[in-house]
């Protein structure tokens, strides 16, 4: 490991000067769950590490407005599961964050830094996109707001610009009611990045959106408005084409040691059916108020 500074902010305008004063030399640290591989691997070679954690304005929590909920960037997997509002709005952002890595992961990895980290596998990216998730950007020219969808660029990269971080996540509250679901898909059971992600979200009107991810350099968010997904009328078959359609911009990996690239735009039909199911008859039961 090359050897790096180390500072700690306590506040927001003292952790966007430092980011103004190194540049691209300054890294940022929230739970530290991808940077410290980064730091011990060689492939992160910062020369001075900003530590988010004691900076005030990005302190854990989950605020509620009338809008929706807003996560703070220090907030990390374990707060999201525990909390009421998150299980009763967001059930399928709940079972995205509840299969990341294990107990003590979940316990350190903050919402902010799994989309931050921008790994095309990241499971909180497809539900915060179906739910229609903001970026809080901070910087030097104040704030700013980026769907999660232009957020992520390509792997490792996001629409940041210099000097700037994420201050907090809001996710609005979707249409009542509404039914959502999150699946991946893992070689094995137990702690393992996903071979696909997807989630998939219902509402009233007959609106289906679907974000998938492990599937090419970013996760995608798609939308049928036409109602015929959203009809659980319509037998599946009758789907099918429009499931290629939203489909059309998976291309994995030749070469991704998680599986080969037939079995895993295989398994994205079954798990994109899967979700869809379970997203209709969660808003038939009355869906996520
Ligand atoms: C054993 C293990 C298992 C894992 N399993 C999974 C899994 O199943 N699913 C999954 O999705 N991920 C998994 N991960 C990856 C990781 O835990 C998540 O991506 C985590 O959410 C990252 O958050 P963090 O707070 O630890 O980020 P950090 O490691 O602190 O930072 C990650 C990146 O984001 C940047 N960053 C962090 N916060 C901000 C901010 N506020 N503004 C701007 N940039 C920021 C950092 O500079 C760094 O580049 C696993 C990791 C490990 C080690």
């Amino acid at each position: 490991m090359r050897a790096f500074g180390y500072a700690r902010p306590e506040s927001l305008e003292e952790a966007i000067g430092l980011l103004e004063e190194h540049g691209s030399e300054a890294m940022l640290l929230a739970g530290g769950t991808d940077l410290m591989l980064g730091l011990r691997g060689g492939w992160s070679k910062p020369r001075i590490v900003v530590d988010l954690k004691r900076v005030r304005e990005l302190a854990s929590g989950i605020e509620e407005s009338d809008a929706g909920l807003t996560v703070s960037a220090a907030t990390v997997m374990t707060d999201i599961t525990e909390d009421r509002r998150m299980q009763q709005r967001f059930p399928a952002l709940v079972e995205a964050a509840v299969v990341v890595g294990s107990v003590q992961i979940r316990n350190r990895a903050t919402l902010a830094g799994n989309i931050c980290n921008c790994s095309p596998a990241a499971d909180t990216a497809p539900p915060l996109m179906v739910y229609g998730a903001v970026v809080i950007a901070a910087g030097p020219a104040g704030t700013r707001r980026i769907p999660v969808e232009e957020f992520m660029v390509g792997p490792g990269k996001t629409a940041l610009a210099a000097a700037e971080l994420v201050a907090a996540i809001e996710v609005p509250f979707p249409p009542e009611p509404y039914g959502a679901a999150y699946l991946r898909h893992t070689r094995r059971k137990g702690t393992d990045l996903a071979s696909v992600t997807l989630a998939c979200g219902v509402d009233a009107s007959g609106t289906t959106r679907l974000a998938y991810g492990s599937m090419g350099p970013r996760p995608f968010l798609e939308i049928d408005g036409t109602g015929v997904l959203a009809d659980p009328k319509v037998p599946d078959e009758a789907k099918a084409p429009l499931f290629e359609t939203i489909f059309a911009k998976a291309s994995p990996s030749p070469t991704s040691m998680r599986s080969g690239p037939e079995y895993r735009l295989a398994m994205l039909r079954v798990l994109g059916a899967r979700a869809l199911r379970t997203a209709i008859e969660r808003l038939a039961e009355g869906g996520s108020k």
